[in-house]
């Protein structure tokens, strides 16, 4: 398995979608959303999803260069629509047109319709609260989402659904950005490239049954994911169901009784404006000061340290960017032959 910098896997990534039709600015956008969550550590989001992009251009799925358009819009709501152009470049362009628009009134929120999956959301609310918003992001599965069980179902009526939420401190975000889901579609993924059973509780089988096997969950026929929670797994349930609400059905992205083949992600976005609340420094202060007090609880047996939401990720940034990254071999066999596909030069590990 190769190890490679960041900055190598982020032009092979944006000269390959821009010799798929994006232009430069656009395909760097896609390539840089997909290289942070490897370096965040969220390999499931990162370069592995290069081959699929690709896919979905070929496939008409994906329209490189489609302009964002005005669906509706109020003084504090936006729905726009992607038109199919990569999810990457329509969430970053909506998210830079919704934190304008909070700067001035306090608040604003957004939905996107026709849009690509977007990738990690973590990397949207980090870049916003970084910003002084504190911005709350849901997305469910349009198209075909039916991957997740609804608790005390046999088979898969929803998406993983995440949940993503972020508050600006004096140093890294407090960040949480969590499926509804036991674990990401594209977590199930990885383990199957790397020829790895799945812990149990993960996945049912085609018939409802529990299954360790990352082939019983893609089948075909496929099986289910669970939704999180374990033995409370109807709370997973009720925040998927409210990320389908928020996502899909309010928005007017679609939800998962509107299944026509073309998987993308609707998308929520609310955006709250800190400086409309209180003065922005006074409140970086006191969510940092809330965060090392939490911090500072003795850790528990078998636990070295508190963490905070967010704080895994953020180290991985650091020592990733230090180290490289390490990529599985099947996705880097998937990069080097959508490289040698569009005419680039075969990338070197
Ligand atoms: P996860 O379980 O790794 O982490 C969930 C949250 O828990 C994060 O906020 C993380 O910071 C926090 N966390 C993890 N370990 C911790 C610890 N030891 N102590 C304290 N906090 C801790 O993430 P996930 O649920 O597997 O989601 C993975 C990614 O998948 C997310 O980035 C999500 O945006 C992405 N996703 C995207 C889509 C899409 O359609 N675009 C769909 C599903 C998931």
């Amino acid at each position: 398995m190769p190890t490679v910098p960041a900055e190598s896997l982020r032009s092979i990534s944006r000269d390959i979608f821009e010799a798929l039709g994006a232009s430069s600015d656009d395909a760097g956008v896609v390539a840089d959303v997909l290289v942070e969550a490897n370096l965040a550590g969220h390999d499931s989001h990162g370069v592995i999803r290069v081959t699929q992009y690709c896919a979905s251009v070929r496939a008409g799925h994906t329209v490189p260069g489609a302009a964002t358009t005005t669906v509706r819009e109020t003084a504090t709501t936006t729905i726009h629509d992607a038109h199919w152009n990569f999810g990457p470049v329509a969430m970053s362009h909506a998210l830079a047109d919704g934190m304008d628009k909070a700067r001035d009134l306090g608040m604003h929120a957004f939905g996107i319709h026709n849009c690509n999956h977007i990738g990690r959301l973590g990397h949207y609310s980090d870049a916003a609260a970084r910003a002084g918003f504190v911005p709350m992001i849901t997305v469910n599965s349009t198209g075909a989402g039916a991957s997740v069980a609804p608790h005390g179902g046999r088979h898969g009526r929803l998406g993983t659904n995440p949940f993503c939420v972020a508050f600006p401190t004096s140093d890294d975000p407090i960040l949480m950005d969590m499926t509804s889901s036991i674990v990401a579609e594209g977590k199930i993924r990885v383990r199957r490239n790397a020829g790895e059973e799945l812990p149990e509780g993960w996945i049912l089988d085609r018939h409802g049954n529990p299954s360790t096997n990352p082939e019983d969950f893609y089948g075909p026929p496929r099986g289910a994911i669970l939704p999180f929670g374990g033995p409370v797994a109807h709370k997973g349930f009720a925040l998927s169901m409210m990320a389908e609400l928020l996502s899909g059905t309010l928005t007017g992205a679609g939800n998962v009784t509107e299944r026509d083949g073309h998987i993308g992600n609707g998308v929520f976005c609310l955006l709250l404006d800190v400086g409309a609340f209180r003065g922005e420094e006074e409140f970086r202060g006191a969510a940092s000061r809330l965060g090392a007090y939490v911090k500072d609880c003795e850790p528990a047996d078998g636990a070295d340290e508190v963490l905070l939401p967010g704080e895994p990720e953020h180290r991985a940034r650091h020592s990733r960017s230090a180290s490289g990254i390490v990529v599985d071999d099947t996705t880097w066999q998937g990069l080097c032959a959508e490289a040698e596909r569009v005419g680039l030069p075969t990338p070197r590990g």
